[in-house]
């Protein structure tokens, strides 16, 4: 068995053979953080998660480095908007973007490098590439890269650039594919950039980075000048990716990336995302709701990260009841009756089959929904042969759980889960404290202020159900 990915730059499937044995160096384009992060990112970030997952557990050495852009043409404006400095603005959204990543399991990866932490080695690699033909200072202050110069330019989009005009600009970070021009590598300082501090010196005056460029430098910075994989959105193959290929490959000689994979927009209630319609749904919205995160997981990675995946609150309530069966399924499992002398069960084969199942459908391109597929096929068939029999012998059992717990070291659902309904001491004394607080305010015929006090539950996600003569209390999301 081998891992097989589809690469973007040849459009097929390849064996995966990463450049060293010793470790594999993995770059993805994590979020810019002018703004939070939605659903449709969190698809994109989950895929990631699993690639890094899968990985580690298929016993390769991963480096994995995901960057936060936190300086480009977006961060400035938004900053610009507020008032404040790109790092004020920027860091309440770095730190929810890391919290998401927390409670819906994503993998803390080796590095998150920020474009304003490598201003120094952007401006030195800019200076190679003029020394070596490849950018030019322009009259506008700004330095370009000159796309003529790389006839290779186009090849991962698929473009023709043979009738572009040598020497026509674009200075923006994001364009369509009809305006390939020479790219801004440095643009010359405006007023806003100096006011949201988002200004450095250089050998061109004083600037700023453009965006492709900070991936460029950040991950060789990290990773060398070939990576094994690049990772990211598919909005992001032109100009993005596009012009990271150009400006490394033309500083340094070398192929920048071995394996291209992209991931697919995500569809909201069969619609496409967009401002206009003000479908954009995060993350802290849905767990507000009360949906557990491990639902939102599951939702996220059940479909092909190359097929469509269209996100509803019905599907979300379906992975919900998909969560709560793996759940039940492990509760049952880990309570079931043992006995050594039993005549053995089939669990140890079921779970055999359900691995090579599972790695079978993660090797071919990520298939996790065939995965998912293969493990609640064994939910089923394990269920049914422990309502037929009962009592198996322990080492049985055991065989299935730990088949059961190796899924998880990818999937990450089970883990996602366990983790959310974990209740703290102090949780439950504090919660316990305001049930009595409640209790003595309805005696006093205080409703105003026992409606308070639920209202401060359910901030902590905490529901009130009042029985006869007792209130229970549950974690729900
Ligand atoms: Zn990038």
């Amino acid at each position: 068995m081998s891992l097989k990915v589809y690469n973007t730059a040849t459009r097929s499937l390849e064996e995966f053979v990463p450049l060293r044995e010793s470790e594999v160096g993995v770059y993805a384009c994590g979020p810019t953080i002018y703004n939070h992060a939605h659903i449709g990112n969190f698809r994109a970030f989950l895929f990631f998660d699993l690639v890094h997952r899968h990985l580690e557990w298929s016993g390769y050495d991963v480096r994995f480095v995901m960057n936060l852009t936190d300086v480009d043409d977006k961060v400035i404006e938004a900053a610009y908007a507020a008032g404040m400095s790109i790092e004020e603005h920027t860091e309440p959204f770095g730190e929810t973007f890391q919290a998401d990543c927390l409670t819906l399991g994503v993998r803390t990866v080796d590095r998150y490098p920020r474009a304003t932490e490598y201003i120094e080695r952007m401006v030195d690699f800019i200076g190679t590439l003029i020394d070596n033909g490849h950018a030019y200072a322009a009259d506008d202050g700004a330095v370009y890269f000159s796309i003529t110069s790389f006839p290779e330019y186009g090849k991962l989009k698929g473009i023709d650039t043979s009738t572009l005009i040598a020497g026509s600009r674009v200075a923006h970070d994001e364009y369509e594919k009809e305006d390939a021009r020479d790219f801004a590598l440095w643009k010359a300082t405006t007023a806003e950039d100096e006011a949201v501090g988002a200004a450095w010196d250089s050998p061109w005056g004083r600037g700023r980075p453009g965006w492709h460029l900070e991936c460029s430098v950040m991950s060789m910075a990290e990773l060398g000048d070939t990576l094994d994989m690049h990772l990211g959105g598919e909005d992001l193959i032109f100009p993005h990716h596009e012009n990271e290929i150009a400006q490394s490959e033309c500083a340094t000689g070398h192929p920048f990336v071995r394996y291209w994979m992209h991931v697919k927009h995500l569809f909201v209630e069969g619609r496409k995302m967009s401002k206009s319609l003000g479908n954009f749904i995060r993350v802290r919205e849905l767990l507000e709701e009360g949906y557990d995160p491990a639902a939102i997981r599951h939702l996220l990675i059940s479909s092909h990260y190359r097929g469509d995946l269209n996100f509803t609150r019905d599907g979300l309530k379906a992975s919900s009841s998909a969560v709560q069966r793996l759940l039940d399924f492990e509760a049952r499992l880990t309570d079931v009756a043992t006995d050594d002398s039993v005549e053995p069960s089939t669990l140890p084969e079921l779970a055999t089959t359900m691995v090579v199942g599972f790695r079978t459908a993660m090797d071919d391109d990520f298939n996790s929904a065939d995965a998912l597929g293969s493990v609640f096929g064994f939910v089923t068939k394990v269920n049914a042969e422990l309502d037929e029999r009962g009592t198996v012998p322990s080492g049985d059992r055991d065989a299935a759980l730990d088949g059961l717990r190796s899924m998880d070291q990818v999937l990450g659902l089970l883990e996602v889960a366990h983790a959310s309904r974990t209740v703290d001491d102090d949780l439950v004394s504090w919660v316990e404290r305001m049930i009595e607080e409640r209790a003595a305010a309805r005696a006093a015929k205080d409703f105003g202020r026992a409606d308070e006090i639920r209202d401060s539950l359910s901030a902590k996600n905490i529901v009130l159900e009042d029985g006869a003569g007792e209130t229970r209390w549950k974690i729900v999301g």
